[in-house]
Order: C-alpha cells, then sequence, then structure tokens
C-alpha cells in the first residue's frame, strides 16, 4: 500500500520549557471560547486545575473522574459533559491515560449508538472536538498519535484503537511539567518512549523518516534517562528536556510505523501480571532487541551510533536500567508459571506481525523463561 510509505501528521506541536504559561494566547489566536479541562485528579488536587481555569475564562469546566487505565464508562462520562456544555475544543493535561480519554471523549461526543461498536471497529466516528494534549510526563507519545488506549468495562479488554480523528489539534509539550513526576514513573514512562522509538526503528512498517526521528530518540533518552530518574530534587530542568524530546520524536515516529512484538506483549503481561504499560514494555525490550539484531544488520549501526561498542553492550544499558529501577525481569518475579500460554497471547496480538522476526510458541516461551 502506497499510504504506508506517507509520513502524515495534522498536529500544531509547541515545544518549549515553559510554554503553557502561553495557553491563554494559544486559545485566543485560536478562537477557542468553550472548553473543557480533562485532567488527572492529581491536578484537581494539588489546585493547578483550578488555576488554569480561574486564567483562562475560555475554561468552563474541569473533569477528572478516571483513573489510569480509562474505562469506557468515564469516556462516555467525559463525553456528555462535552455536550452539555457545547463545548468547542478539550484541553487534556496529564499522562497517557488522561490524553486517550480525551482522545476519545472528543469524538465520542458527536457520535450516537453503543461506544463498544466504536472501540471494536463495528463504526467509525466521523467528526471530533479539537483536542489540546499537554502531556504531563515524558514517554506515552500520546500527544502526537492518534492511538487510544482504553479499557472495556462489559468484555474487561484493554485495547489500542488507532482512528485519525484521535490526532490532537494542538500539543503542547512543557518539559517543565515532567519535573514533579516521581522517579518510578519518570522510569518507567521513559523506557516506553525508548521502547516506541526501537520498535518504530526495527519494525516492518519504518521508513527513512521515522528512522532519523527515531534515531535522535534514542540519543536523548539514552543520554538523559538516568539523569531525570535521579533527579530527586527536581530541578533538571535540561535532562527532563531531552526526555520530553525523546518521547515526542519517538511518538512522531511510532505514529507513522506503529510499534511491534515489544508492545504485542505488553498488553498480555500488564493484564495479567499488573505491570505499568512502561514496565510491561521493557520486559521484553533487550529480548527483542538481540532477536531482531539478528535478522536487521542496521541494528548493530544503530547500537553504534550511539555510542556503544555492539548490541550487546546497548541490550546490557537496558538491563542495567530495569535492575536499578527496581523493574521486574523475570516470569519468576511476575508469578508466571505458565511461559507458554503467555507466549501464546503475545503471539495472538497484531502487532507482532510488525516484527521484523517471527517466533513460534515454543521458541517465545523459551525466550521469555530465559530473561534474567
Ligand atoms: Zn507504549
Amino acid at each position: 500500500m502506497y499510504q504506508n510509505k506517507r509520513f502524515y501528521i495534522p498536529t500544531k506541536i509547541y515545544f518549549e520549557t515553559g510554554i503553557t504559561d502561553r495557553l491563554k494566547d494559544i486559545l485566543k489566536d485560536e478562537n477557542f471560547k468553550r472548553a473543557l479541562l480533562i485532567c488527572d485528579s492529581f491536578f484537581e488536587e494539588n489546585g493547578t486545575a483550578e488555576e488554569i481555569k480561574n486564567k483562562n475564562d475560555a475554561v468552563l469546566d474541569i473533569f477528572s473522574d478516571f483513573t489510569p487505565n480509562p474505562m469506557l464508562s468515564k469516556v462516555e462520562k467525559a463525553s456528555k459533559l462535552l455536550k452539555e456544555l457545547d463545548a468547542d475544543c478539550v484541553i487534556a493535561l496529564g499522562g497517557g491515560s488522561c490524553l486517550d480519554l480525551a482522545k476519545f471523549a472528543s469524538a465520542y461526543r458527536y457520535a450516537d449508538g453503543k461506544i463498544q461498536d466504536y472501540f471494536f471497529g463495528k463504526k467509525k466516528f466521523e467528526k471530533h472536538i479539537p483536542l489540546i494534549a499537554i502531556p504531563t510526563t515524558a514517554g506515552t507519545g500520546s500527544e502526537v498519535t492518534c492511538v487510544s488506549v482504553c479499557n472495556d468495562d462489559i468484555s474487561g479488554i484493554k485495547s489500542p484503537l488507532n482512528d485519525e480523528k484521535f490526532y490532537p489539534y494542538i500539543s503542547i509539550v512543557d518539559p517543565r511539567l515532567t519535573l514533579s513526576v516521581p522517579p518510578f514513573v519518570t522510569a518507567t514512562t521513559g523506557l516506553d518512549a525508548m521502547a516506541h522509538a526501537l520498535e518504530a526503528y526495527w519494525c516492518c512498517a519504518h521508513r527513512d523518516i521515522t528512522d532519523t526521528f527515531a534515531v535522535a530518540s534514542l540519543k536523548s533518552i539514552f543520554g538523559s534517562l538516568e539523569q531525570a530518574y535521579s533527579d530527586t530534587k527536581r530541578q533538571n530542568i535540561e535532562a527532563r528536556r531531552e526526555m520530553s524530546k525523546g518521547s515526542l520524536f519517538a511518538g512522531l515516529a511510532f505514529s507513522q510505523t506503529k510499534t511491534a512484538a515489544v508492545h504485542a506483549c505488553s498488553y498480555p503481561l500488564s493484564s495479567n501480571f499488573y505491570l505499568s504499560h512502561g514496565e510491561a514494555c521493557a520486559f521484553t525490550l533487550d529480548l527483542f532487541l538481540l532477536e531482531n539484531a539478528k535478522f536487521d544488520k542496521r541494528i548493530e549501526t544503530l547500537a553504534k551510533e550511539l555510542g556503544f561498542v555492539n548490541v550487546d553492550e546497548m541490550a546490557s544499558k537496558i538491563k542495567y536500567f530495569k535492575k536499578k529501577f527496581k523493574l521486574k525481569t523475570t516470569l519468576a518475579d511476575l508469578g508466571c508459571k505458565d511461559s507458554k500460554k503467555l507466549a501464546e497471547e503475545c503471539l495472538a496480538h497484531p502487532l507482532y506481525n510488525n516484527n521484523p522476526v517471527k517466533h513460534s510458541v515454543e521458541e517465545l516461551a523459551a525466550l521469555l523463561e530465559e530473561l534474567k
């Protein structure tokens, strides 16, 4: 398909430390007058949401009634509020879950029928309210992708939905917002961004433009993740800036290519063993780095470009990060006794087809068992 070679993103991107102070100007320039602020409850509790509302007349109300891994029932609730307010814009301030919920709600606001019909792809969205995405973590890249990951209350299924209506209209990336992120979240979201960049680089759908963003992203992330994690005084804005840039560039890359086996495995790992998305991605990241490098010789060159002697050293660095950040690294850590069943679930995910190397159930189960 020739479309698979294009690079398309309809989002206006602002990337600058302190740029969120200009939200009022942005709303004015865009002529938005009736906005709903959707934010993580943390920002409502610490007064940030109220402060934004007070400074911006266009912000009519605040919605924060959702948890990480947002449920479709909460998407419905936010959509209902958008309808009641007759909102002309949605502002999403928070981590990946907040942005994902806001994307779905801004499109479902105009939809009719059951939300599950859209979630499972039986129906397509036709319209949406413009979304201003303001990420507060450096990791998901959700501010520049058209993916929304939600949970269906009825079936319990967690799944990503791709829809071009989900692209934010504006993305405001302000590294300053990530200063207050706790170390564990800095670590896991940072490794998620690393997984986005690596998978965009080696997946079947990679192309020259996405490779360029992926490599730039990896340079930023490998060069600053540890400093951002150790920034307990919350003042290393340079490391935070590099992480935000790395996350944004990784988002730009995988928004076009999608991800591959690491993300395919992350879904069963998250739902069966309650790992956060970033920790679930980190779990197999070094495994697939080594596996895919056997097939794709560009990965050896990439490792050298990033300053490693070879791919093995690069994989060791990822393992080092996982230990340093106290993440789960083995099946025993997870309490997983049936590696074959886990491998089957991983291989069943469609994203595995985007991985350059395919595995049988037995092969993948053996690789998972070897994780140290
Ligand atoms: Zn991810």
